[in-house]
């Protein structure tokens, strides 16, 4: 007889979801954790990024004060005050998470853990466990980058959460959402900074109208993008490095960071031992329902490397719990998911750019407004907001919304809710404004910008 009904390997947003909700359903549960309870999100994403962000942000908000008469002198900024709050709300999460876990009856082992078998997880001190049911919940971890000289003295997000002091000069290796946020944070933080992409513009996959305008509002704060570059070494001099770019730009700085995205971590779980087969993509492959390639083996989150962002996660964890100990065979739906960018200014974007649209449909049009939002008039920030419909022309469907504005995260979010729910263009146009805010251009948006076969005046 097996000692558990449900092995889950790593206590991320993925594993804690699907170990508790598989407990209340009455299976016997056992949780393996190498690191900490609570996962990337919680220990070094998600969670401790946004309170990095919102530090960032006060040196913008006492400049904007000048203008509506508040004098903010003597403001001064500690990043050692701020990295030990963080870490104290972090230790506070873990112990939640974990007082959560321990009450719903799972047994929680600190320890790595490994398929001896298709049934059979090894843990580090060499004791074994038997599983009728495993879940392969081990996220992903940053990519360490390619090997140059120099490669030792560059720091991932993990070790950006920990630094003893903030750079003075940082650059920034990455293009990605993640490599965009940390950018922001120092550059909040008055940092100098430097961000390098190989591509020829940041944030791939996000609507080309916003990655352009999102670049323009970097630069106009002081951050130097660099893109169609990357980092070819890394040299140490004295107390500081010299990043040597291989446009033969070379940039001094006290910090050296990548963001270069995220492998699944797949590497030395024994998935040969287990018969559990990857995907191209890196991760493991698995069906709508999460299983993978061996019947009783399934697998949620970053190590599927499908859409990696903790709801999702979450919602994979809880819909395998329910597929597999609830009776109630569950999918999840990976259209539509509304994302944010927490830049400066932020990004939400919810369905299809205008590229993936015109690829899709006959019939696209484009509403499309770019404007100072009102509380730039008096505080002077030099700022520009999108906002951005994706239509089809067809059925007059919403397929996509894109924004570049303050709050855009928190805009987003309620928008997907109509994206989710089919909602029509004249269904935005039928909804009352609320004045005066950014979000209502959403529905005062009258004029197609670029229709089909109208390359209208913008
Ligand atoms: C800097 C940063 C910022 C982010 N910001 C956002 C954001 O704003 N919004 C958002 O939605 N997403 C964000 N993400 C992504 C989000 O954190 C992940 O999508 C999410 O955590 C994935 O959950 P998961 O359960 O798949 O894996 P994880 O949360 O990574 O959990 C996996 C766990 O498994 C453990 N583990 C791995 N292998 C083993 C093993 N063999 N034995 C035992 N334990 C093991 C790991 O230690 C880890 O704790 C961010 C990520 C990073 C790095």
């Amino acid at each position: 007889m097996a000692d558990v009904d449900l092995f889950v390997i790593g206590a991320g947003s993925g594993g804690v979801r699907a170990a508790r909700i598989a407990a209340g359903h009455g299976a016997r549960v056992m949780i393996a954790e190498e690191y900490r309870v609570g996962g990337t999100c919680v220990i070094r994403g998600c969670v401790p990024k946004k309170l990095l962000v919102y530090a960032s942000r006060f040196a913008l908000d006492f400049e904007e004060a000048a203008g509506f008469g508040w004098t903010a002198h003597g403001a001064s900024f500690d990043w050692p005050t701020l990295i030990a709050n963080k870490d104290k709300e972090i230790a506070r999460l873990e112990a939640a998470y974990t007082a959560t876990l321990n009450k719903a009856g799972i047994t929680i082992v600190k320890s790595r853990a490994v398929f001896e078998d298709p049934h059979t997880l090894r843990l580090a001190d060499g004791e074994r466990v038997r599983a009728d049911h495993v879940l392969i919940a081990t996220g992903a971890r940053p990519h360490p980058g390619p090997t140059i000289p120099g490669l030792e003295h560059v720091i991932s997000s993990n070790e950006a959460f920990h630094l003893p002091e903030l750079p003075r000069r940082i650059l920034v290796q990455g293009g990605g959402y993640i490599a965009v946020e940390f950018a922001c944070i120092f550059a909040g933080l008055g940092s100098k900074v430097t961000l390098v992409y190989r591509g020829d513009n940041i944030l791939r996959g996000f609507d080309d109208d916003v990655r352009q305008h999102l670049r323009d509002q970097l630069e106009k704060r002081g951050i130097h993008v660099v893109t169609g570059n990357i980092v070819a070494a890394v040299e140490k001099i004295k107390n500081h490095y010299c990043a040597h770019l291989s446009g033969g730009m070379a940039v001094t700085a006290d910090q050296v960071m990548f963001a270069l995205g995220r492998p699944p971590n797949v590497h030395g779980l024994g998935l040969d031992a287990a018969g559990v087969k990857g995907a191209g993509t890196g991760g493991i492959a698995v069906d709508e329902y999460s299983r993978t390639s061996v019947p009783h083996i399934y697998a949620v989150g970053d190590v599927t490397n499908r859409v990696n962002l903790t709801p999702v996660a979450i919602r994979e964890g809880h819909a395998f719990a329910d597929t597999v100990f609830g009776g109630k065979p569950t999918r999840v739906d990976h259209t539509n998911v509304p994302t944010a960018v927490f830049s400066e200014p932020e990004v939400g974007a919810v369905g299809l750019t205008e590229t993936e649209a015109r690829a899709r449909y006959a019939k696209v049009d484009i509403y499309k407004t770019m404007f100072r939002p009102l509380k730039a008039t008096l505080s002077g920030r030099d700022i520009t907001v999108l906002l951005k419909l994706v239509v089809d022309g067809a059925t007059d469907r919403v397929l996509g919304c894109h924004i570049v504005a303050p709050d855009a995260g928190e805009m987003i979010q309620l928008v997907g809710i109509a994206v989710h729910m089919g909602a029509t263009k004249a269904d935005l146009d039928a909804t009352m404004a609320v004045h005066p805010t950014i979000a209502e251009e959403l529905v005062t948006m009258r004029t197609v910008t670029r229709g089909y076969g109208r390359e209208a005046a913008e």
